[in-house]
């Protein structure tokens, strides 16, 4: 990486960037508030490093050390806020997204939309695309769903989170969606990280099955490629030899992506633990270990549901564990974001 003198005027910045493309090089660059850092990605063998020494406003060239370079620390010092539907994700404020693992009919999500607005989350979850294990379970209502999620997001303001599975599919689901969640299963499904690089839309990685947390790093490095910073990165539990709960969420990455990289990092402790019962505790534990936000499986009728209901917690079950999260973000001095204003008025709609 090209690190820039304090007192880099803009055209040397965009000098040295000319010169690191006219190299047949990609030039990324971070403005952070304390340096300005150019990213050289490709084979740094074509740069000259004593003429690039001598560009005006050049201070130094740094190797990354890490496998990632422009998801590591050393890349960008400072954290990484997005904007999404006007909120700022990544800025120290505690960003909760919730809803039901599928979307499965008109009422179960706009029950469960109301709901989770009410209890104070940010976002809206609702898998339209559902990776299953199994080819014969509910594979989801496709478009018809992200119809519904964009009813949902109508009526509460809140922006959803949903899952595309295929790079063909990338284009459709951005037209619903304000974050295109990456799901466990393809974490290392390059095409796709590719697609959603490209598309420039906000999106929620999730950690692979069996990833470590540098193949997550990795991962997020495919989306970056694109100079598309707008990334979330989300443990959701990983496979170990532990059986009495789904998977075994590892509380470490928090502090050790934290530490590594500049991507705000979220918790789902739905997929993770897979037990409503241990969800509420786990959840607390993110915030606590440092977690910039949660994604929790919400679910009006769990008993009734097509798809994860024994991890989805009820709505009042889930209200309580709103206001346990805000007592840990008293504690750890991270308010709770605040949900956006609902796009109609709630008393003015349909059946109220
Ligand atoms: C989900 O969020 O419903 C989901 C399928 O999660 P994961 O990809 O983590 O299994
Ligand atoms: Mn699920």
């Amino acid at each position: 990486m090209i690190v820039m003198k304090a007192n880099a005027t803009k055209e040397d910045i965009q000098a040295v960037i000319s010169r690191v493309k006219d190299s047949g090089l990609q030039a990324h660059l971070s403005q952070g508030v304390e340096r300005t850092v150019i990213g050289v990605v490709g084979d740094i063998r074509k740069i000259q490093t004593d003429q690039m020494l001598r560009q005006n406003g050049v201070d130094r060239l740094v190797p990354i050390s890490r496998p990632y370079k422009l998801a590591s620390r050393e890349f960008r010092v400072e954290d990484t806020i997005f904007p999404v539907n006007g909120m700022s994700i990544g800025d120290g404020k505690v960003l909760v997204i919730a809803g039901p693992c599928s979307v499965e009919d008109r009422g179960q999500l706009l029950e469960t939309a109301h709901a989770v607005r009410e209890a104070g989350a940010n976002m809206l979850r609702g898998g339209a695309y559902k990776p299953r294990t199994s080819p014969y379970s509910f594979q989801g209502m496709g478009e018809e769903g992200l119809e519904l999620l964009a009813e949902a997001r109508e009526v509460t303001g809140l922006p959803i989170v949903t899952e595309v599975m295929e790079p063909d599919k990338v284009e459709l689901v951005s037209r619903y969606a304000d974050v295109l969640q990456v799901g466990a299963r393809n974490m290392q499904n390059y095409a796709l990280l590719h697609a959603v690089g490209k598309s420039n839309r906000p999106v929620l990685l999730k950690r692979g099955i069996s990833a470590t947390i540098d193949e997550l790093l990795m991962a997020a490095e495919y989306i970056l490629s694109h100079n598309n910073q707008k990334i979330m990165l989300c443990e959701r539990g990983i496979r170990t030899f532990e059986s009495s709960t789904r998977n075994t969420t590892d509380i470490n990455a928090i502090p050790v992506l934290k530490n590594q990289t500049h991507l705000p990092v979220i918790l789902d402790p739905s997929h993770s633990t897979g037990h409503w019962e241990y969800v509420a505790a786990i959840a607390r534990a993110g915030v606590a270990a440092g977690a910039d936000g949660l994604m929790i499986e919400v679910h009006a009728h769990p008993n009734e549901a097509l798809s994860d209901g024994a991890q989805s917690l009820k709505p009042e079950r889930f209200a309580e564990l709103m206001d346990q999260i805000r007592a840990i973000c008293d504690a750890v001095q991270r308010p709770l974001l605040r949900s956006p204003e609902p796009l109609i008025n709630p008393a003015s709609r349909p059946g109220s």
